[in-house]
Formats: structure tokens, C-alpha cells, sequence
């Protein structure tokens, strides 16, 4: 196959996506491979998800990536999982095997936990780690974090059904204790505290509460950009270390790339590159 002539056709879908990173990331990775790929940025509800989804596929798409708060809805599109989508019940990549076959992945566990491995040196095997917020992202990090052997792991959100759930699922590859935001106010401290709600993007404070932080603790922000404004606030202001989520944006990416193209980008210069315009 002659890549260097073939159009690679990609999509996000999710709502918000109007300011999303993706498409201008795919194009970086696009121009370090050599090969011409299309991505577009689709503002959409669950309603119609499968509708669009399949408009991609009958174009001739190679796949599509999905982001909240339709993660689990585009889980239930596919015909073929990976382990990780299948115990998630949600998947952020979907790669089209034929129009009508398609194979859900969840990139977002091994992008967060090589940024944090890799890029920002934290150790997570035998650290004790909560999640606050169980929605898709929740679920598409939870295997790989797990993978880790951390000495404990606790997802707390606001319904405490869904972190039930999710622990319940995962038990098979590790303890997951859960508990409603009024039992994480009773919590004692946490190595690393990751914050997988969506409260940032509607502007709300962080669901964060103080005694989660003990003086070494470390916040990990999934939400960046203008979504990671008031975590980033609250933590200055209460004197907590915190990292926002767009290393992650740009691991997770790069292995939906690979899943796509077979291509493996590089991914530093594309996150410094991303940086300068945050
Ligand atoms: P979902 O819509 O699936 O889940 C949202 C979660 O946030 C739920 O647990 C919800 O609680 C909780 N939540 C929302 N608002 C509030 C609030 N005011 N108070 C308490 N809890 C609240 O979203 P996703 O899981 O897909 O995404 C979560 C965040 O992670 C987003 O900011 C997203 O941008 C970010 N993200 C970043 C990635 C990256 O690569 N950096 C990748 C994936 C996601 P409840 O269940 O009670 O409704």
C-alpha cells in the first residue's frame, strides 16, 4: 500500500469537542509519519453518536476517537473489545475492521500511566491512589492503574452506584475500595490524587477536599486547559503539587495512532508544541 497517497480519515465525537487538541495532535503525528490523514472534531449528543459513526465508517474511515460523555455509549457500538474496553464497558477508540465491524479500545489508562511513569517520574506501585469521579474516564484508567500493584486504590465520586460498579468489574484485577464525596471528606491523605470528574469544564470548584493531601501528595488533573483552571487555582492555593492532564491527552493519542496506522509517533515534541499554545 502506498501510504504516502492514502488519506487516513479519523474523527472525534463528544460534547464539548469545539476547542478540542485532537485534531491538531493527529496532524502532528500525521506529519512525522508521512502519511495524509483527515481528522475532524464532532460536537454531537448520545442520540446520534451511532448515526455518525457510521456515516465515518461508510466514507471509509479508519476509525474515530470518542470523548465525554460518550465513552460508554461508544462501547456498546462495537462487536469486538479489548480487555481493558470490555471491563470499562466504555472505550475512547474505535477502529473500523469493515463498515459494519468495529473493535472498541480505551487508550486512556497506558496514556495516563506512562505520563506519569515516564514523563513526570511518579511512582505508583505501592502508593496508596484515589480517583475522584467514576465516569468514562474513571473506568478506561482504572485496569492500567491497577496493573501497577499500587498498595491501595479508592474511587470516590458524587453517585455512589457507578463507583460501585466499576470497582465491582474490576475486582478480577484488583481491590478497588469506594466511597460517596461525604466519606471522601473523611478519608485520610493519598500519594497521588487524580481528579477524573468533569466539574472544570462547567466551571465548578474542584470537587477536591483538603485531607485527601498530606504534604507530599501529588494532584494529577485529567481535565487541561481552560477545564483545568480551577484545580489548577484550588491547588496553588492550598499549596498542593499538581499536574494537568494534556501529557496524557497526547499518550493516550498517540496510541490511538499506532492502533490506526501502525505508526508509533514521538511524542515530546508534540506536547511541547501543544504547551506554547495552552
Ligand atoms: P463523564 O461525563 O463520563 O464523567 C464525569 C464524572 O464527573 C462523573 O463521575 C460525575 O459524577 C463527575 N462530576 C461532574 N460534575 C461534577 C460535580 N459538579 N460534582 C461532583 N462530581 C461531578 O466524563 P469523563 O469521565 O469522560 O471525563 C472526565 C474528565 O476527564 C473530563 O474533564 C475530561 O476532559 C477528562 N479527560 C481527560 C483525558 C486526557 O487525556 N487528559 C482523557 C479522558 C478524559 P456523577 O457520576 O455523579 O455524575
Amino acid at each position: 500500500m502506498d501510504q504516502a497517497r492514502k488519506l487516513i480519515r479519523l474523527a472525534v465525537f463528544g460534547s464539548p469537542v469545539k476547542h478540542s487538541l485532537s485534531p491538531r495532535i493527529h496532524q502532528l503525528f500525521a506529519a512525522q509519519a508521512g502519511i495524509s490523514v483527515e481528522y475532524t472534531a464532532t460536537e454531537i449528543s448520545e442520540d446520534f453518536l451511532s448515526r455518525e459513526v457510521q456515516k465515518l465508517a461508510d466514507a471509509g474511515g479508519t476509525g474515530c476517537n470518542i470523548t465525554l460523555p460518550l465513552k460508554n455509549r461508544a462501547f456498546q457500538l462495537a462487536n469486538r473489545f479489548s480487555e481493558r474496553a470490555e471491563l470499562a464497558q466504555a472505550a475512547n477508540t474505535l477502529v473500523f475492521n469493515s463498515a459494519t465491524r468495529w473493535t472498541a479500545d480505551s487508550t486512556d489508562g497506558p496514556g495516563l500511566v506512562r505520563d506519569l511513569l515516564d514523563n513526570l517520574h511518579v511512582e505508583l506501585k505501592s502508593r496508596r491512589i484515589c480517583i475522584v469521579g467514576a465516569g468514562g474516564a474513571a473506568a478506561g484508567i482504572l485496569y492500567d492503574l491497577l496493573q501497577q500493584r499500587p498498595a491501595s486504590l479508592c474511587l470516590f465520586n458524587r453517585t455512589i452506584g457507578k463507583a460501585e460498579s466499576l470497582a465491582h468489574r474490576f475486582s478480577e484485577i484488583g481491590r478497588v475500595e469506594t466511597g460517596d464525596l461525604e466519606q471522601m471528606t473523611l478519608a485520610n491523605p493519598f500519594d497521588l490524587v487524580i481528579n477524573a470528574t468533569s466539574a472544570g469544564h462547567h466551571g465548578h470548584n474542584p470537587v477536591l477536599t483538603g485531607n485527601l493531601f498530606g504534604p507530599q501528595s501529588l494532584c494529577y488533573d485529567l481535565s487541561y486547559g481552560a477545564a483545568h483552571n480551577s484545580t489548577r487555582a484550588w491547588c496553588q492555593e492550598n499549596g498542593i503539587q499538581c499536574h494537568d492532564g494534556l501529557g496524557m491527552l497526547v499518550e493516550q493519542a498517540a496510541d490511538s495512532f499506532q492502533i490506526w496506522t501502525g505508526f508509533t509517533p514521538d511524542t515530546k515534541p508534540v506536547h511541547q508544541a501543544l504547551r506554547t499554545l495552552l
